[in-house]
C-alpha cells in the first residue's frame, strides 16, 4: 500500500540461524534484527553513534555499538516479567550507525541532529546506542525539536551537569548542564539516579540544586531499595519523558567496559529492575551510552548493554 509502511518478517523466534544473517548483510544487527535505513518503514529505531570524542578520561566507545550488537544475537523476543514482546507490539529495526566526524565534536552534533530529522519526522522513536554520554546533547536538541522540553530521567554514576573540562564546553561530562542552559529539559522535571563516588569538590552540586535536579545517589538506592525510584517515578507519569543511561551507573564489577568506572553502584539485576519500572511512561526516545569494548571483560558490559537495551524497548 502506498504510504504504508512495508511489513517484513521478523525474524523472531527464530534460532540463530545465518539466513537472518545474510538478510542483515553478512554483519550482526541489533538483536539479529533486518537492517533497514528507511525512518518511514519503523515505529522504532535502533541506532549507533559510534563517537568517543567527547571522552575525557579512557576512550573506547566509539566500538560499542558494534559489541552490543554482537553481544544482543542472544536477546529473545518475550519479557515474562513485563508481559511484552516488544516486537510484535512495535515495528523495530536497525537502521545502522549515524555517520560522525571522530574529529570534530561540533560537527559530530551537527551530523547527528540532521541525522535524526527524518526519524522524527517520520515518528519514529529512536534508542541510540553509544558512543560517549555527549552524544545525549544533539539527541535531546533534535528530540525537543519535535516534542518541546522533556522529562528526563538519567541514569548515571556522575551528573554531567559541570560546567567545562580543559576550558571545553561540550564533552562527556558537561550535556546536562548544556541541556538545562538550553532549556531543552522541563523544569522539575530531571531526575537522576546513581550518583555515587567521588566529585572535585563541595560546590559540584550546586547547579544540579540551584535547578531542582533530583538525585538518587546510589547509596541512597542501596539504603531504602527500588520504593525511593518508584516515589519520584509518579511526577513523570503523563510528561514526554527522554532516558539516558549511562553503563556507569552499574557497578565495574559487572560493567567494567566503560570510560570512568565509579565502585558501589547497581548490580546488573537492579539495573535491570529499575528499567522495568519505567513501564507505563510516555518515552519519547532514549540512549545507551558508554560502554567500551576495550575495557570489557568477556564482553559482559555489551552483554548486559544489549540486555537492557531490550528491557528499554519492553517499556518504550
Ligand atoms: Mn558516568
Ligand atoms: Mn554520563
Amino acid at each position: 500500500m502506498k504510504g504504508q509502511p512495508r511489513k517484513y518478517r521478523h525474524p523472531h523466534p527464530a534460532p540463530l540461524d545465518a539466513l537472518q544473517h545474510a538478510r542483515s548483510g553478512g554483519i550482526a544487527t541489533f538483536m539479529r534484527l533486518p537492517h533497514i535505513p528507511e525512518a518511514k518503514e519503523m515505529e522504532i529505531a535502533l541506532v549507533g553513534i559510534p563517537f568517543d570524542g567527547g571522552t575525557t578520561y579512557r576512550p573506547g566507545t566509539r566500538f560499542g555499538p558494534r559489541h552490543v550488537r554482537e553481544q544482543s544475537v542472544l536477546i529473545r523476543p518475550w519479557n515474562p516479567e513485563l508481559g511484552v514482546n516488544p516486537f510484535a507490539k512495535y515495528r523495530i529495526a536497525d537502521y545502522g550507525d549515524f555517520s560522525v566526524n571522530p574529529l570534530s565534536i561540533e560537527d559530530t552534533f551537527r551530523r547527528v541532529e540532521a541525522q535524526m530529522e527524518p526519524l522524527l519526522k517520520a515518528g519514529t522513536r529512536v534508542a541510540a546506542v553509544g558512543g560517549d554520554h555527549s552524544l545525549s546533547l544533539p539527541l535531546l536538541r533534535a528530540t525537543t525539536k519535535k516534542y518541546g522540553p522533556v522529562a528526563v530521567i538519567q541514569f548515571d554514576a556522575h551528573n554531567d551537569l559541570w560546567d567545562e573540562y580543559f576550558g571545553c564546553k561540550l564533552s562527556h561530562g558537561t550535556p546536562f548542564r548544556r541541556a538545562i542552559e538550553e532549556r531543552l529539559i522541563r523544569e522539575k522535571s530531571f531526575l537522576q539516579v546513581g550518583l555515587r563516588g567521588q566529585v572535585y569538590s563541595e560546590h559540584d552540586f550546586d547547579f544540579a540544586r540551584q535547578h531542582k535536579v533530583e538525585m538518587i545517589t546510589a547509596e541512597k538506592f542501596h539504603a531504602a531499595g527500588i520504593h525511593v525510584f518508584q516515589d519520584k517515578l509518579r511526577a513523570f507519569r503523563g510528561k514526554p519523558v527522554y532516558v539516558t543511561l549511562d553503563i556507569d551507573c552499574v557497578d565495574p564489577a559487572f560493567a567494567p567496559g566503560t570510560g570512568t568506572p565509579q565502585v558501589g553502584g547497581f548490580s546488573s539485576a537492579q539495573m535491570v529492575d529499575l528499567v522495568r519500572e519505567l513501564s507505563g511512561l510516555d518515552i519519547v526516545g532514549c540512549d545507551l551510552v558508554e560502554v567500551s569494548p576495550p575495557y570489557d571483560n568477556g564482553s559482559i558490559t555489551s552483554l548486559l548493554a544489549a540486555n537492557l537495551l531490550y528491557e528499554l524497548l519492553c517499556v518504550l
